[in-house]
């Protein structure tokens, strides 16, 4: 299902699964990847097609033969004129579809992040990192892809399609590895996994749990993609397009200085984790939010954010972390 927030014009043809979302921007999908029978994600990879084109979000590999059969239905471009594919990251959702992509359109660079090229060449550790975490059978393993079908980026890159150009921005939050990639002519702006967007209240939260945590960091982010004036948020995951972008980046930041003043004035006053934790959720549930956590679980006992006080720890030496941490 395509959430709007505004009348832009979304042009969904009929019993394929292309969505024109933007001028030459193609939603392909979503495309189920499950490979067990209680179902599983659903991912939906664009084509972005100037005089040459581009995949963003390519995704996994059991939807790339369904994401091609309609990229040659929707006629848009021809295989031959894509010029790159690029994964915000190379977790396997991500990235996996390389598998079929690589075989199918030969001669498109995969770009992905410098910090990620090497398990492109060679994905034996991404391999194992994955079927640990997701079980034998239960995810993609990546075929390596060969060095010089690889474009490493760090950020600042500009990829010229022809009428329209992608720039590449380098991004804080969820992975080493991410990257957000803006589509200069319509502004469209896909931020991976960097920031979880929630229509119905019209917030985004950016990831705060990850090692590393930095607000410093966060915020500049924040602030890089606000100076950029994107008109539209894209992700990959099926729901595809938000509009607001401005004011959805706006609230992740607030939300993110407000959580570090909670957990700042509760490691001042010794609280203990559990206790920090309750703040932190109060917050969250005076703003829409949910408690967080997987839908449909059973809610766990509040606890503070391990990575934020970390960083507040190394900011302000004299604070100790809470106790009760787990
Ligand atoms: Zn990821």
């Amino acid at each position: 299902m395509v959430e709007f927030w505004r009348g832009h014009d979304i042009t969904r043809f009929p019993s394929h699964l292309v969505t024109q979302i933007a001028e030459g921007i193609y939603s392909v999908g979503p495309i189920s990847t499950s490979r067990t029978q209680a179902g599983g994600q659903s991912i939906s990879p664009f084509l972005v097609v100037g005089e040459r084109a581009a995949i963003v979000e390519p995704g996994d590999d059991l939807q790339a033969p369904k994401f091609l059969e309609d990229v040659r239905y929707l006629d848009a471009i021809d295989l031959d004129h894509i010029d790159y594919i690029i994964p915000s990251h190379i977790h396997m959702h991500h990235v996996a579809a390389m598998n079929v992509l690589q075989q199918e359109i030969t001669h498109a660079k995969l770009v992905v992040h410098q910090r990620g090229v090497q398990h492109m060449i060679d994905p034996t550790k991404l391999n194992e990192a994955t079927v640990k975490q997701s079980g034998e059978g239960r995810c993609a393993v990546l075929e390596a892809v060969p060095e010089d079908r690889i474009m490493a980026v760090a950020g600042g890159e500009v990829l010229d399609l022809g009428g329209r150009q992608l720039e590449i921005i380098e991004a804080v939050g969820h992975a080493p590895h991410d990257i957000c990639i803006f589509d200069r002519l319509t502004r469209a702006l896909w931020i991976g996994d960097c920031l979880s967007l929630n229509h119905r209240i019209k917030r985004a939260s950016a990831v705060m749990n990850v090692p590393g945590f930095d607000v410093e960091q966060t915020v500049a982010f924040l602030h890089r993609l606000r100076a950029l004036n994107p008109d539209m948020l894209l992700v990959w995951d099926g729901i595809t397009a938000y509009y607001q972008a401005d004011e959805l980046l706006r609230t992740a930041e607030e939300e993110v200085l407000a959580i570090e003043q909670i957990v700042l004035e509760g490691m001042k006053q010794k609280l203990m984790d559990g206790k920090i934790g309750e703040k932190v959720l109060e917050y969250r549930l005076k703003v829409g939010l949910g408690p967080g956590g997987r839908p449909g679980a059973e809610p766990e006992p509040p606890k503070g954010p391990p990575a934020l006080y970390r960083y507040l720890q190394k900011k302000h030496p004299e604070l100790e972390i809470p106790q009760g941490v787990r």
